[in-house]
């Protein structure tokens, strides 16, 4: 698996007259030698690549990525990434890198030119392997067990944090490693906020609750919202969910291989404008998620991105009413040849 993500990096690395690159994030790092601690670095190149990490790490790094091979460094890493590439001349490094590691490595190769680069592992990531769909679908299955033992709990006076809380052990009851984030759950006002943490606010009859959350498992995340109405709600309240599943049904019907991302959410936001909610949508339709919860690609009216088989996404719009009210409708979909198919599908009210 690995072999065969290495082998398309490579050619990355060619198209952009690279002799090697320095892999640092942590993701990243992972993705292409399957080592999964915290410090560690990957020196890809033609002839032999290396895994630079330390002493903690040893046996970690010679179970998770035993087709590499590892350098141990005991005083910089730098030591050992200048042995590595001592005879290069043109080195890429991930510029999402620190910038004190960054000029560490200039002062330690001289002759050689550090390159900045952007995305490119990144990029490689946006399109799915079948092993990391399987994944996601059993990240989305501890999710939907710990939903469905939620919904009885979901009562007025129960609080935010208490039913944060509860949806995270039952996620981990059900399998997941931890929460792919922190589980927002808003009701009422709160719910205008699409970030918000979790309070000490009980539940009253008539909030819209939006619950936001996702498992991690091996690695993999997924990302679901669902908006519970509780008990009898205002008929403004009932045109603001409305609205919303309309534009989320919207921005799903544009979505097919080959689309840009921006035209999907210029579908979903121009559904919301012509219900009157355009300037309630703040934030952009969708991302992409795998190893982290948000990667490519972006669905952003601003995208450049094009959606491709192989991609996972979500589609959320949302419609935020400062003061009053707040919903959300979330999926994490992939994209196939034949269509888009809703993975957390089976998370119902
Ligand atoms: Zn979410
Ligand atoms: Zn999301």
């Amino acid at each position: 698996m690995s072999e065969a993500r290495v082998q398309r990096l490579l050619g990355l690395l060619e198209e952009q007259g690279l002799d090697a690159l320095l892999v640092t994030g942590r993701q990243n790092v992972r993705y292409i030698t399957g080592f999964s601690g915290s410090n560690g670095v990957a020196v890809l190149r033609r002839d032999t690549s290396a895994l630079v990490t330390d002493g903690r790490y040893k046996e970690q790094a010679a179970r998770e990525a035993p087709s590499w091979e590892t350098d141990i460094y005991t005083r910089d890493i730098t030591d050992e990434i200048r042995a590595r590439l001592a005879d290069s001349t043109s080195v890429g490094i991930e510029d999402s890198s620190s910038i004190a590691f960054q000029s560490r490595l200039a002062t330690a190769l001289p002759d050689v030119e550090l390159k900045p680069t952007s995305g490119m592992v990144e990029q490689l990531r946006a399109l799915k392997e079948p092993g990391e769909i399987e994944a996601i679908r059993a990240a989305v299955e501890s999710a939907a067990k710990a939903w469905e033992t939620l919904l009885p709990m979901i009562q007025p006076g129960v609080t935010e944090r208490q039913l944060a809380a509860a949806l995270d052990y039952r996620m981990m009851s059900a399998g997941a490693d931890k929460p792919a984030f922190d589980t927002v759950v808003a009701s009422g006002p709160n719910a205008a906020m699409p970030h918000a943490k979790a309070t000490d606010r009980p539940l009253a009859e008539g909030d819209l609750i939006v619950i936001d959350f996702g498992a991690l498992k091996d690695g993999y995340c997924c990302d679901v919202t669902r908006t519970v109405a509780l008990g009898e709600i205002s008929k403004r309240a009932v045109e603001v969910l409305g609205a919303v599943r309309s534009s989320w049904d919207a921005g799903f019907a544009s979505i097919a291989p080959g689309v840009a991302a921006a035209h999907a959410d210029l579908a979903a936001r121009g559904q919301l404008e012509r219900l009157g909610f355009g300037e309630e949508f703040v934030h952009s339709l969708g991302h992409g998620l795998g190893l982290e919860v948000h990667e490519k690609p972006t669905l952003s009216k601003l995208s450049k991105e094009t959606l491709e088989p192989g991609m996972v996404f979500t589609i959320e719009p949302g419609i935020y009413i400062e003061g009053e009210m707040g919903a959300r409708h979330e999926e994490t979909v992939l994209l196939t040849t034949d269509g888009c198919e809703i993975l957390t599908k089976g998370i119902n009210l």
